[in-house]
């Protein structure tokens, strides 16, 4: 297998959860874009060599523009395992492992992608950053009736980056029509081993206007006149 890492980020969704119209990922956090926070984190990682973004089709020009000429932008798909694809088939062949990182996650720490990367490399198929939940989850039948209330100290919360060898990436996203949330889910249904690590809370995804809220404190706190940048 080849040690050169590459980097997905599917960054074509509309963000309609967080209202305000623009596309989610070009949405600025303290002044700059929570796309180009989460490519700069990417392109941070001495382990990284490439990033791909796939981004809204009427927007690659002006994405490519934030970017910059180390990052390759494609137009993205209708639904989120589209643009992974099309962001899968723009990589470089020496690529060996692929981490697929959500636009949306504009304060993951680098040191969480380099321990993702560090981790496939190590030998680990597939791994994932997960967290404890917090909250009680319940599944619930169609009419909202519970159906069932898994124990919580087996649930984990999801995050990206996710790392793969690329090869059994994209086997699992020839399965595209699997109904799965995280890219992680379709490896797990060709029974390969997904491996979890230890997430990092700063990696909270932005999905309602409360996420800007919190991004936009912890930045201050933690970079006081990052948004004067
Ligand atoms: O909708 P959700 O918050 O789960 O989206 C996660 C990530 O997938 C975001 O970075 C979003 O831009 C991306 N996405 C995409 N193409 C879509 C839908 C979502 O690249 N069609």
């Amino acid at each position: 297998m080849s040690t050169r890492v590459g980097a997905l980020v599917p960054a074509a969704g509309r963000g309609e959860r967080l209202g305000g119209g623009t596309p989610k990922a070009l949405r600025p956090l303290a002044g700059r874009p929570m796309l180009l926070r989460a490519v700069e984190t990417l392109l941070s990682s001495t382990l990284v060599s490439q990033v791909v973004v796939a981004a809204p089709p009427t927007l690659v020009e002006v994405v490519s523009q934030i970017l910059g000429p180390r990052v390759r932008v494609v137009p993205g798909g209708a639904e989120r395992v589209d643009s992974v694809r099309a962001a899968l088939e723009a990589l470089d062949d020496d690529i060996g492992v692929v981490l697929v990182h959500d636009a949306a996650r504009p304060l993951t720490p680098a040191k969480l992608v380099d321990a993702v990367a560090t981790t496939v490399l190590d030998g680990h198929p597939a791994v994932i950053p997960v967290l404890p939940v917090t909250d009680t989850v319940k599944e619930v039948d169609a009419d909202g009736r519970v159906v069932r209330t898994p124990p919580r100290d087996v649930l984990r919360a999801v995050q990206t980056p996710q790392g793969f060898r690329r090869d059994i990436l994209r086997t699992a996203y020839a399965n595209r029509d699997l109904p799965v949330t995280d890219d992680a889910g379709l490896v797990e249904a060709l029974g390969v081993p997904v491996t979890t690590i230890p997430g990092a809370e700063e990696a909270f995804k932005v999905t309602r206007p409360a996420d800007l809220v919190l991004a936009e404190a912890l930045l201050a706190q933690f970079a006081p006149g990052d948004g004067q940048r």
